[in-house]
This record gives structure tokens, sequence and C-alpha cells, in this order.
């Protein structure tokens, strides 16, 4: 998902361009704006981190496009791909590093575990929007 800040910022196709010069495919992608309640449910894992109100404010302030992506051990060199959480500690030429804010607005997510893949892409896509 790229997030909201890096979607205002104009980022949208560098960081595309990024993902495919990488490696990956792009399976399935949408454009859409979350609400307050659906950025909840989507990070319901941090609920009880005191950044969780400020995070779900961030995460509908704007537009976001969500992709499903494929690729050969996807899940962890995605993760390579995208950087460490803060920009400030996130390596050379990353995503994060090249384009993150702060690390609440850090430009992108990237599912931390092939299970979360599968229900984060269910929470984006369903049925013939996915394929
Ligand atoms: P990720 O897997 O690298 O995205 O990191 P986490 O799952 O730990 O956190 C989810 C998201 O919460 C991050 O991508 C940030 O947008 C936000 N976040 C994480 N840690 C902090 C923090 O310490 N402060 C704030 N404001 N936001 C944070």
């Amino acid at each position: 998902m790229i997030k909201p800040d890096a979607v205002s910022a104009g980022h949208t196709g560098a960081i595309i361009k990024i993902i495919e010069e990488a490696g990956f495919g792009i399976h399935a992608m949408r454009k859409l704006q979350l609400s307050r309640k659906r950025a909840g449910d989507f990070y319901a894992v941090h609920s009880e981190r005191p950044f969780y109100q400020d995070l779900c404010q961030y995460m509908s302030s704007g537009p976001i496009v969500a992709m499903v992506l494929t690729k050969d051990n996807a899940v962890e060199d995605f993760r390579t791909l995208i950087g460490a959480t803060d920009p400030a500690q996130a390596a050379p030429g990353t995503i994060r590093q090249l384009f993150a804010k702060s690390i609440e607005a850090n430009a992108i997510h990237g599912s931390d575990s092939p299970e979360n893949a599968e229900i984060e892409s269910n929470f984006f896509f369903s049925g013939m929007d996915r394929y």
C-alpha cells in the first residue's frame, strides 16, 4: 500500500517504477480513501499502541494505492525494498529512505508474512476485483 503522504506528494508513479524494476509483478491495483473505521480495522493489531489514533487519522487523511504484488520470496524481498519503519533508519535506496516523511508518514506498507499478505489482499480486493 502506498500511503497518503506519498500519494499526495505525487510519488505514486516513482514508487511503482521502483517496485517493477525490482522484479515485482502487479497482480491487482486500486486507489481509494480509507474511512477512519476501515483504517482502524487494517491496523487493529496496533490498537493498544500509543500512536494508534494518530495512525488511523493519518491513514484516512487521503487516498492510498493498494496493490497485490507477485514475486518469488515476495514478502521478504518487498520488506527489504521498502526499508525500516523509521526512515531515519532505512537503508539507502529503499522506498522509505527515498520518500518517507516520518516514522508515521512512511510512504508505504508491506505485509510482514505470507499469512498477513493473504488477509490484507482480501481486505482490499475480493472476487472479480482480484483476478
Ligand atoms: P511496519 O511493518 O514497518 O509498517 O511497522 P509497524 O507494523 O511496526 O507499524 C505500522 C505503522 O504504524 C508504521 O508503518 C507507521 O506508519 C506507524 N508507526 C509505527 N511505529 C510508530 C511510532 O513509533 N510512532 C508513530 N506515530 N507511528 C508509528
